[in-house]
């Protein structure tokens, strides 16, 4: 059933040779890619104060994330592993809804001129829906910048806890910690999968892998967000909140009840760079 959804908004979509859909897009659309007015602007747009403040983040995150393995690796008690599975389970959904939310609230909402937030965090969002292979060619900083810098104050509280609570204060949140590390690291990996999901040659076994059996965001799932205006499929983690969020018209109803209130009018912005033609 999700499948022939699937299929049938695919032939409409992109073809597995032109992730960026520049044969199938009816001709009046402008035609996605590097060469897009709009995408040559928002790249330039990359700063060097900003490629500084994703690479400290970046260390200092994989710092913690090594850190606070370590502890939990210490604190493990081989009868908990039920619960340590139920976690992980729970953190992934976690990870999955917030990279969904966030996602839709930058493509959907805010602009690149606002203060700060514009240039620094909706600006690749913008420039993802007009150039969606430029991701393939981020480093590992460039796209796991600001992943990495919205762990970092979670998991130094929690290396925090390690470091001041005694054993059986840090026994009692055990389970409620490794919840909260599998959230961080699967937010840490969110836009790498991403990027995979763009990833059409050269990418390893074991990775195509994943994708085919849904454990991370398959190419296929996430090609159904790319399909104008953008409306659908924002969760880029491993994607499984995608069809019962769809379901629900959980992100339909949340664009209503904001336009009713606000009176912005969803992908605004979006849809003013992607028709930007000089
Ligand atoms: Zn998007
Ligand atoms: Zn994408």
């Amino acid at each position: 059933m999700v499948v022939k959804k699937e299929d049938e908004i695919l032939m409409k979509s992109m073809l597995e040779d032109d992730p960026n859909s520049n044969e199938s897009v009816v001709t009046e659309k402008p035609r996605w890619g590097p060469q897009h007015a709009g995408a040559k602007e928002l790249a330039g747009q990359y700063t060097m104060g900003k490629r500084i403040q994703e690479t400290i983040c970046l260390f200092t995150a994989i710092g913690l994330i090594i850190w606070n393995f370590t502890n939990l690796a210490r604190y493990f008690q081989p009868e908990n592993w039920y619960f340590i599975l139920v976690s992980a389970i729970l953190g992934i959904l976690t990870a999955d809804f917030f990279s969904g939310l966030v996602h839709w609230g930058a493509d959907t909402w805010g602009s690149v001129e606002l203060p700060i937030l514009g240039k620094g965090f909706i600006r690749p969002f913008r420039e993802h829906h007009i150039d969606p292979t430029s991701i393939t060619r981020h480093d590992f900083i460039e796209t796991n910048g600001d992943n990495f810098a919205v762990i970092v104050p979670f998991l130094a509280q929690m290396t925090y806890k390690f470091w001041t609570l005694s054993p059986e204060q840090i026994a009692a949140t055990y389970n409620w910690e490794c919840y909260v590390y599998f959230i961080a690291v699967f937010v840490s990996l969110t836009n790498q999968f991403h990027k995979w999901s763009h990833t059409y040659f050269g990418l390893p076994k074991w990775i195509t892998m994943l994708q085919d059996y849904h454990i991370i965001l398959p190419k296929k799932h996430h090609r159904i967000h790319h399909v104008s205006p953008h409306e659908t499929y924002f969760c880029i983690t491993t994607g499984w909140l995608n069809y019962p969020l769809e379901k629900i018209r959980f992100w339909t109803t949340l664009e209503s009840l904001i336009e009713s209130s606000t009176g912005n009018k969803p992908r605004a912005d979006d849809f003013k760079w992607a028709s930007k033609t000089h």
